[in-house]
């Protein structure tokens, strides 16, 4: 069967018999997308391939999708889905496999990019699987106002934390406090001595870090931690443009004060994703949780919205906008 698009009609290929034919609706800008824009990928995926579309690797770039045609017994035409898809308007998914179908769809059909997708999933496990966090514990978020950052802090405030986050604009600090309800929040480009800074919102110390930028901030933190602190690795954005990354000089702190430091990456704990959507829907319909995104119209401006995210120009989780359902 085909599908006729204006002069175009798409069907899926011989190739791609078992596979299925998608409409991409949004696309999701994520900052891992830059460690595969070099040769000697510095990601945990592989590095794009100049002159491909997008190479659908293992796990390759983040999207919401409407199913046209399906050859997959999972997937049924107009079916939603969000997962692995390809930064074009049609794609040929031959791997549905990293593919989740949506469930929920009385929420925005965008969250599943942010909330409802793979950053939502990260801030759930690095905190709540790696972490642990207790009630009464000091948490510091850094990125704070980003995809991932703001869920982080409102997730740490629910287990009864005392959370800070830092970001880098005033707009953000704001969004911090009065929208994600931390109970601080400070904007790190405007701290001379940020080990100073960090004393001043953490006078006791830091219970749990959930690492976001690293350099700098790594080192500050480290010098601020507490006994049996603990700190989630899930990002260092400050490094990914750098051509060789800065040092860290604080890392005894991981012995004195018996720390535990944990990379970790979303992909792997994906067969939690049942248990976080049962916990956090309920509260996105409640209204204990919110989300902020910044939406980018159409592919043509996709490109843009990727490279302010290194500049942090988003305020909140950046989508493309590609298509209506
Ligand atoms: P965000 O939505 O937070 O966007 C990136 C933000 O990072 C920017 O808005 C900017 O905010 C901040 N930033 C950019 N450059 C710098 C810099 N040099 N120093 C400090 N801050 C900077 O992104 P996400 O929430 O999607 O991702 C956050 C982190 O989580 C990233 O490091 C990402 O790689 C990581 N990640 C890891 C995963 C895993 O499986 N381990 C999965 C998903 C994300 P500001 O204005 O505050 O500076």
């Amino acid at each position: 069967m085909s599908i006729a698009v204006g002069e175009i009609n798409l069907k899926l290929p011989e190739s791609a018999a078992a596979g299925v034919l998608l409409k991409n609706l949004y696309l999701s800008c994520d900052p891992y997308m830059r460690p595969r824009m070099r040769n000697s990928s510095g990601s945990y995926v592989g590095a794009f391939q100049p002159g491909s579309v997008s190479p659908l690797l293992s796990l390759s770039l983040y999207g919401v999708a409407k199913v046209l045609e399906s050859g997959h017994p999972n997937f049924e035409k107009g079916d939603l889905v969000w997962g692995s898809t390809g930064w074009e308007e049609y794609t040929v998914s031959t791997e549905p496999g990293q593919l989740f179908k949506i469930q929920h769809k009385d929420v925005p059909l965008s969250y599943y990019t942010g909330i409802l997708g793979m950053p939502g999933m990260t801030a759930y496990v690095g905190l709540y699987e790696l972490c642990s966090p207790k009630k009464g514990e000091y948490v510091y978020v850094s990125a704070a106002s980003g995809a991932v950052g703001q869920l982080v802090g409102q997730f740490a405030k629910l287990a009864g934390c005392y959370v800070v986050g830092s970001a880098g604009s005033q707009e953000k600090v704001d969004l911090l406090k009065n929208k994600f309800g931390f109970d601080e929040a400070f904007n790190y480009k405007e701290e001379q001595d940020l080990a100073a800074a960090l004393k001043r919102y953490f006078p006791q110390g830091i219970d749990i870090y959930f690492e976001n930028v690293g350099g700098k901030m790594l080192d500050a933190v480290l010098g601020n931690m507490r006994l049996r602190g603990r700190i989630a690795v899930c990002g260092m954005i400050s490094q990914y443009n750098l051509e060789s990354p800065e040092g860290v000089h604080n890392l005894a702190s991981l012995i004195m004060n018996r720390i535990r430091m944990e990379g970790f990456i979303v992909s792997d704990h994906y067969h939690l994703y049942p248990k976080y959507l049962e916990m956090v829907v309920p509260k996105i319909k409640e209204g204990k949780i919110v989300y902020v995104e910044d939406t980018a119209e159409g592919l043509d401006n996709a490109p843009a919205a990727l490279v302010g995210l290194f500049y942090g120009r988003n305020v909140g989780k950046q989508v493309v906008k590609v298509a209506d359902d």
